[in-house]
């Protein structure tokens, strides 16, 4: 796969100009201010390189999930801003994505200069699933540039017009952002050091099913905590209260535990839990039992005596994998198995392991305690991304590079 960084190499760039699809889709508050610049931050190498090299930098980006037309909440105007912040440097924000506003913008550039255009989710062709629209919202992008760099990792795996169809119309390469997240997830698929341990959280267990049958092939450890915790107790037999259950996913957890048996996968399973009497901070609270969650409350986080135990897996480990939070972490009172995983991991890069953590509100949950993101080994911008990849899946996204 070509590297903008070859591009560079090469010269010639000066002048050119270059469309670089970024990831840009930042966390906003209520009043619209940016919670976490992470995203901004990381996708600075790339464009601050080709600015360098005397390129004209096109970024394009989404923010949330607008319905194919433009709505004011989900302007990326206040991520310009911030990018101009970071950069230094002024940028030409367009007021459209492909229109008269872009492509003046794009026409004003001088060499090295760069702007942001707005939403590409403002235009329905960018997630059209109809090949059509997508390739004609494609032409009209590919029509503002020279040549195309792939840097928005966290959407590599969605087949969108200014992921894929982009790139089979201009000359294209990746950019350092997708090519640090690719070499970090390569030290987890070849020959990872052992032992490996991985830490599976969040929400949904039916988003992470794949990866679970993938990683067990491969890790030592595999830790389970936040929702989906309460699937795998179901499926163990115990009652789970009014906690978040996937009772159609229970038979597949089953056949995952015979088969992590059969592997000699370690399988840890909190043993107590956070439990609430409702979803909110202020509800009534204790901890108890796993495999005693009362029938009308709900589990929200892991307990303390689970997390000792958690941590325990995690600080002798030489390689670990992290991805969804233990609990409902935006509250504080359950917040502490997140923050007690987090610390192990810290520790554990501390010691020399590769730690390497995935998922928005994993890396959000760390933000938010105060840790700095050179205390683990790699973090990755894209949750979605680097778990189809650990399921082994082609994604589009890189795919249409190699070609
Ligand atoms: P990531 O973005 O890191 O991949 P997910 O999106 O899968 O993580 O899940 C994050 C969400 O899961 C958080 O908003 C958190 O509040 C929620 N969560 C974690 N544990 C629980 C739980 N026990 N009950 C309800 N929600 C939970
Ligand atoms: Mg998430």
């Amino acid at each position: 796969m070509r590297t903008a960084h070859d591009l560079i190499l090469a010269g010639g760039l000066r002048g050119k100009r270059v469309l670089v699809r970024s990831d840009l889709n930042v966390p906003l508050d209520a009043d619209g201010t940016i919670s976490d610049d992470g995203r901004v931050r990381a996708s600075l190498p790339t464009i601050k390189a080709l600015s360098e090299a005397g390129a004209r930098v096109v970024v394009c980006a989404h923010l949330g999930r607008p319905k194919g037309a433009p709505e004011a909440r989900y302007s990326l105007a206040p991520v310009a801003h911030r990018l101009q912040e970071l950069l230094g440097a002024p940028v030409a924000f367009a007021a459209d994505t492909v229109g008269e506003s872009a492509r003046s913008a794009v026409r004003r550039l001088w060499d090295g200069q760069v702007a942001l255009l707005e939403n590409l989710r403002f235009n329905p062709g960018e997630t059209s699933k109809d090949d059509a629209a997508r390739g004609a919202f494609a032409d009209e992008l590919a029509s503002l540039a020279d040549v195309f760099v792939s840097d928005g990792f966290g959407v590599v795996h969605r087949k969108q017009a200014s992921v894929y169809d982009v790139a089979q119309r201009l000359p294209h390469a990746c950019g350092a952002l997708v090519q640090t997240e690719i070499a970090a997830l390569k030290r987890l698929t070849e020959s990872p050091e052992r032992p490996y341990a991985v830490v599976l959280g969040g929400a949904k267990v039916s988003d992470k099913l794949g990866v679970i049958a993938n990683l067990m092939q491969t890790a030592d450890r595999l830790l389970i905590g936040g929702g989906m915790v309460f699937t795998f107790l179901a499926a163990q037999g115990h009652e789970v209260g009014k906690s978040l259950l996937e009772a159609e996913q229970i038979d597949a957890v089953k056949g995952y535990l015979d088969q992590a048996r059969e592997l000699g996968v370690e399988i840890i399973l909190p043993t107590d839990i956070v439990a609430a009497t409702a979803f909110s901070a202020q509800a009534e609270h204790s901890v108890v039992d796993a495999n005693r969650i009362p029938a009308d409350w709900m589990g929200l986080d892991i307990g303390p005596e689970s997390a000792k135990a958690f941590a325990a897996k995690l600080i002798d480990a030489r390689t670990v994998f992290w991805n969804g939070p233990m609990g409902a972490f935006e509250m504080p009172p359950y917040a502490s198995g997140t923050k007690a995983v987090a610390e192990a991991l810290a520790e554990a890069t501390a010691l020399g392991a590769l730690t390497v953590i995935g998922g928005g509100d994993s890396a959000a949950a760390l933000r938010r305690f105060g840790f700095e993101d050179s205390q683990f080994g790699h973090i990755s911008t894209g949750g979605g991304a680097s778990l189809e990849y650990l399921e082994g899946k082609q994604l589009p996204g890189l795919t249409v590079l190699e070609g």
